[in-house]
């Protein structure tokens, strides 16, 4: 079994329940056990800021999928939930992203996966829900709780939980 971080964003639809039903969904298909959720933060649109803001959350799993199947099963759970790259604009509205951000300690440079995720550490809407359930992992070489310091999380906000 290996640990993995995984992260979930969205803007279109009911964000929350969509990734209230996705979580599950991962680990039915990943055969994981989730091991961790933070909660759900809103975030400033970023990219292409003519948009609605965004959902993030982060969970950590632990699977036997390898990263390659891994990212394929998280495809299949964007498509499932709404999302049609096909229609999609570069960092527009989506129902659904799922980014592996650490794969254990594995590094992974390939054309359609990269592992640790690369924009994860300029990401502030990634490493607030990192934080709040893996502060201290080193990932690459680097934790969130370290790179936070030095990013604005302007516009960042938990939000409650909704049961
Ligand atoms: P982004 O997540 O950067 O907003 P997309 O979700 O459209 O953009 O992903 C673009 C491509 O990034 C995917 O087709 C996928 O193959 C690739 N990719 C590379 N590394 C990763 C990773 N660690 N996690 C998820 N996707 C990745
Ligand atoms: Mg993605």
């Amino acid at each position: 079994m290996t640990e993995v971080l995984i992260a979930l964003g969205g803007n279109v639809g009911d964000v929350r329940q969509t990734f209230g039903r996705a979580i599950p969904t991962i680990c039915g298909m990943a055969q994981a056990g989730l091991l961790a959720r933070s909660s759900d933060y809103q975030t400033p649109a970023w990219g292409n800021e003519e948009q609605p803001p965004f959902i993030n959350a982060c969970i950590l799993i632990d699977t036997d999928l390898d990263p390659h199947a891994l990212l394929f099963s998280l495809h299949k759970v964007e498509k499932k939930f709404g999302r049609d790259r096909a229609k999609e604009t570069h960092w527009g509205p989506r129902t659904l992203d799922l980014d592996i951000l650490a794969y254990g300690d594995e590094r992974i440079d390939q054309p359609g996966l990269t592992i640790p995720h690369p924009r994860l550490f300029e990401r502030a809407f990634v490493l607030v829900p990192l934080a709040e359930i893996a502060p201290d992992r080193v990932i690459g070489s680097q934790t969130a709780r370290e790179v936070l310091k030095n990013l604005s999380v302007e516009g960042i906000s938990r939000l409650p939980d909704r049961n």
